[in-house]
């Protein structure tokens, strides 16, 4: 039997020791008050509860050539349901399905299943009976199939999601060169712009899992109205390994979009619609020719102790560590993120080489709390920090538990073996530092936010603050778990972004959901937050339980 750690020891103190927060944060002067913002998360929340109603239908080519992808999508479904139940258990799924096939097929050209709220048991069957057969010539009937999904089908969910498999383009010139029937498009007059704009209208996410590459210039053609679309590769030849492909494509396609529609939730109004600025992927092919800017940088102490994190008198500016900073900043930004735009940057150091840098600018600045607003993105950030440092050493702690363990097993003292629970394995957690820096380069105060340059092509992100899990990692889910149980509630750590590697994870821009909801800027929930999107969602999974963390919702 596995000994649960007592979590209180390494850190924090007894809760009746603290004092509690005073009623008002310091750093609220983007809200005007607590009613206010009670009212503001009350409607995100409903949005993000919105949101987890999925309405998922999977449009298919069902001609002759299909009848292995018609099998792999009938039997991806269960073990999908599995999985989306398994990793975002708040995400309600409706299952439709749209067969297409081709002007030649007659009454059979298009079959359809309307959205079942029934754990996808119609949909394997449906899908499982129906016949790959027909096409002809080289295009399919592909604009019919989507047109009849917007039609048919009883959408209504907050988030609404046609996952497209074909391996041919529709009819007409611009989508193939091949044989065509129909070189002049679709015989019913349907354009492909009507049908896309109408799937836009409809609010509609578009994903595509591609066979071959005859369908390359129609999704070149789709992107020219519905912007970057993502495509799966369902490719393979091997039964079991084309499941695992649908799998992956449509729980991807499934939490992508559920974060895309709540995200739209905390889209600053301000930004929304304002065309974004001309941006730049590359650095500038000289710093010498960028000039220095002076300013003035700032940073919080890491807490160390739950009574500062809870402390709002611990994160004034009065505490702030300020010193003199030159940096350089490329014109333009390489990035956008949901508030702010990235640059690349350079920290010019006198004693040193320069230091390569990211700087992060919010995108609707000009107001008068912007110092404001940066100044919480570093408190979150260093909050963060805190929590991960106490998270890495816990584990760590249990790790030397663990090692003491195995010296054990090797003397066979095996009496002590069941004192300790099975090896941990999870991996390290830690956040960039960040600073502030405020700059008066062109007479008026400017301000950033600068950390390290950690480009990782992998970077990617995990989980959001609406409480949708992108891409599983039993680390990171536990490590949210344990910034709840080791401030007693009081918050959670999420919004997990950055890069994995082989002993640890390295993270930026986190958010934090916590019961002072005039605390951690627009993206903080408040109680009902740390609710409907941590505790509501959350599996206790392996690495909670080798910690030994209280199991959430038993
Ligand atoms: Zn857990």
């Amino acid at each position: 039997m596995a000994t649960k750690l007592d979590i209180s020891k390494y850190g924090g103190s007894p809760a009746s020791t603290r004092r509690s927060p005073t009623p008002a944060s310091l750093r609220a002067s983007w809200t005007q008050d607590r009613t206010t913002r009670n009212h503001a998360i009350n409607v995100q929340i409903a949005n993000i509860r919105k949101a987890k109603k999925v309405d998922f239908c999977i449009v298919m080519d069902c001609t002759g050539s299909m009848a292995r992808h018609l099998a792999a999508c009938s039997s991806h479904v269960l073990r999908l349901v599995e999985y989306v139940g398994k990793i975002n258990g708040s995400v309600q799924v409706r299952w439709g399905f749209v067969g297409y096939r081709d002007h030649e097929d007659g009454a059979r050209r298009l079959e359809w299943l309307d959205f079942r709220n029934d754990d996808g048991r119609a949909f394997r069957t449906v899908v499982g009976e129906i016949q790959a057969f027909g096409g002809g010539d080289e295009p399919e009937d592909v604009l019919g199939g989507l047109w009849e999904a917007m039609q048919r089908l009883s959408w209504s969910g907050g988030t609404k999601i046609i996952f497209h498999v074909g391996d041919a383009p529709p009819h007409g010139r611009i989508f193939t060169s091949g044989s065509d029937n129909y070189p002049g498009g679709d015989p019913n007059g349907l354009r492909h712009e009507t049908v896309l704009r109408k799937m836009r209208s409809l609010g509609i996410l578009y994903y595509f899992g591609s066979i071959n590459n005859s369908t390359d210039r129609m999704i070149e053609i789709f992107q020219q109205t519905l912007g970057k679309i993502t495509v799966f590769n369902v490719k393979s030849t091997q039964p079991q390994t084309l499941v695992d492909q649908f799998v992956k494509a449509s729980s991807v396609a499934i939490a992508q979009s559920v974060m895309l529609t709540s995200t739209i939730a905390f889209a600053n109004a301000s930004t929304l619609g304002k065309a974004d600025l001309p941006m730049d992927p590359n650095q500038p092919d000289n710093w010498k020719n960028v000039p220095t800017i002076k300013g003035t940088s700032y940073t919080f102490n890491i807490p160390k102790s739950m009574d500062k994190i809870m402390s709002l008198e611990y994160w004034t500016r009065a505490n702030l560590i300020s010193g003199s900073v030159a940096i350089k900043v490329a014109e333009k930004p390489f990035s956008k993120g949901v508030e702010r735009y990235a640059y690349y940057g350079r920290s010019i150091k006198a004693m040193s080489k320069d230091e390569a840098v990211v700087l992060k600018k919010f995108a609707d600045e000009g107001s008068v709390s912007d110092f404001e607003r940066y100044l919480t993105s570093l408190e979150v950030q260093t909050i963060a920090a805190y929590m991960a440092f106490e998270f890495n050493r816990y584990n760590c702690t249990l790790s030397l538990l663990l090692l003491i363990n195995d010296v054990l097993q090797l003397l066979k003292l095996s009496v002590h073996c069941a004192l300790f629970p099975p090896a941990a394995n999870a991996k390290k957690v830690k956040f960039l530092k960040a600073r502030v820096i405020k700059t008066a380069a062109y007479g008026e105060p400017r301000y950033c936010s600068e950390e390290p340059l950690y480009r990782d092509a992998n970077f990617k992100r995990f989980n959001c603050n609406a409480g949708v899990i992108t891409e599983f990692h039993s680390t990171l889910e536990a490590f949210a778990h344990f910034t709840y149980q080791f401030t007693e509630g009081y918050l959670v750590v999420t919004d997990l972004q950055g890069a994995e590697y082989q002993t640890e994870f390295i993270l930026t821009d986190p958010a934090i959901l916590c019961v002072d909801n005039l605390r951690f800027g627009q993206t903080n929930l408040g109680s009902g937050g740390i609710k409907e999107c941590f505790v509501a969602n959350h599996r206790c999974n392996s690495v909670c339980q080798q910690l030994g963390l209280k199991v959430i919702g038993a």
